[in-house]
């Protein structure tokens, strides 16, 4: 089988133009939304987080804003892999730290995104749905012609594919998320693995998602992975704990299969060991093999991303051809080192710079 493959990888910068606030300024947003709109967070919830950032890391307030969520995740993370207390907070103490900050950040990009200047996320949802039709009809085995990874949490492509397929593919075609699902609503006929839909004719539009996403929760018995396309449920599982309604019917309604959030934070040890992320990666290893061609919006292929850039150093073909789309000036410091750093990683591959931006390269995309 020789066709044409693309691959695109979207990154935090292809949201931002949807006003999506970069990662750095997440920790600023929350306090920001709360002083503009506190009602939006649980009572005493962003409080909490403020005695964490100045009881525990010792930060004094006038710089909380800037604190890097690496730092705060970092050592949570490990004295949870390994066990032991953090400071004056004991592992469960440290856990429902943890949970906080999940719902403060989720919460966050939930009220940021809520009116968000989002055509161009529709109009490339638009174009990979059509592209990915041409597999329904147990077309499959010969045509795949695209797909999409993302390092992204928030679900502004995913429902933007989503509703293009209930307009224009209803009951024809799913949102695939490349790992074993369910549908959080019992009986919800749109969410479905994508292999299932295409052995029923229909056809499945590939969305990678390496970091989670914030309308997922899973299982911690069973690692089941559910999935909600109308509710943020990773935000509101804070609030409104919910079961495995699985494991309530083989062991009963117990508090050891709550669902939880499974969201992969920015940290220097990420913790990959959990099946379903495991499933993702491997998938994403196959898409970016297959690929003839890449490209990469709003990613800036970070040194701190090292997961990512191994799989990328394996996996991308030699004679694939690489896309980079950034927004900036060509002259711009920033501009000028990622392009370096572009340049050094794919080497004799040369990649090629778009600098006008996500929207107008949907934009020129649709015009071909
Ligand atoms: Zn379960």
């Amino acid at each position: 089988m020789v066709t044409d493959k693309t691959v695109y990888i979207v990154g935090a910068g292809f949201s931002k133009e949807a006003s999506a606030p970069a990662q750095e300024d997440l920790v600023k947003k929350i306090f920001e939304i709360d002083r503009d709109h506190p009602q939006e967070f649980e009572d005493n919830s962003v409080q909490k987080f403020r005695a964490f950032l100045t009881n525990v890391l010792l930060v004094p307030r006038k710089l909380h804003d800037s604190i890097p969520l690496e730092d705060i995740f970092t050592p949570l993370d490990r004295c949870i892999a390994d066990n032991v207390s953090f400071r004056n907070l004991s592992v469960k103490d440290t856990l429902n730290t943890r949970d906080l900050i999940y719902y403060l950040i989720g919460k966050t990009l939930e009220c940021t995104l809520r009116s968000s200047a989002k055509d161009y996320i529709d109009q490339f949802a638009k174009y990979i749905t059509d592209k990915s039709s041409a597999r329904k009809g147990h077309r499959y085995a010969n045509l795949d012609p695209v797909s999409v990874i993302s390092t992204n949490w928030d679900t502004l492509l995913d429902d933007s594919i989503k509703s293009q397929i209930s307009t224009h593919y209803p009951n024809n075609a799913v949102v695939d998320y490349c790992c074993h699902f369910s549908s959080f609503e019992p009986n919800d006929q749109s969410v479905m693995p994508g292999l299932e839909m295409l052995g029923l004719g229909g056809f499945s539009v590939k969305l990678l998602k390496l970091h989670g996403s914030l309308n997922w929760l899973q299982c911690p018995k069973c690692l089941r992975l559910y999935v909600d396309f109308h509710n943020r449920i990773a935000i509101e599982q804070y609030m409104t704990p919910v079961n495995c309604r699985y494991c309530d019917a083989q062991f009963g309604k117990q508090g050891s299969h709550k669902l939880i959030s499974n969201l992969i934070m920015p940290t220097f040890l990420k913790n990959f060991s959990n099946p379903q992320y495991k499933l993702i990666w491997q998938a994403a290893g196959i898409e970016l093999s297959e690929a003839t061609r890449i490209v990469f919006i709003g990613y800036s292929l970070p040194q701190a991303d090292f997961e990512m850039r191994q799989l990328l150093a394996r996996m991308v073909r030699k004679d694939a051809r690489i896309v980079v789309v950034d927004y900036g000036d060509p002259n711009d410091q920033l501009i000028t080192e990622k392009r370096k750093r572009y340049e050094v990683f794919f080497g004799k591959r040369k990649p090629e710079f778009f600098l006008e931006g996500a929207r107008q390269y949907i934009l020129n995309l649709l015009e071909e």
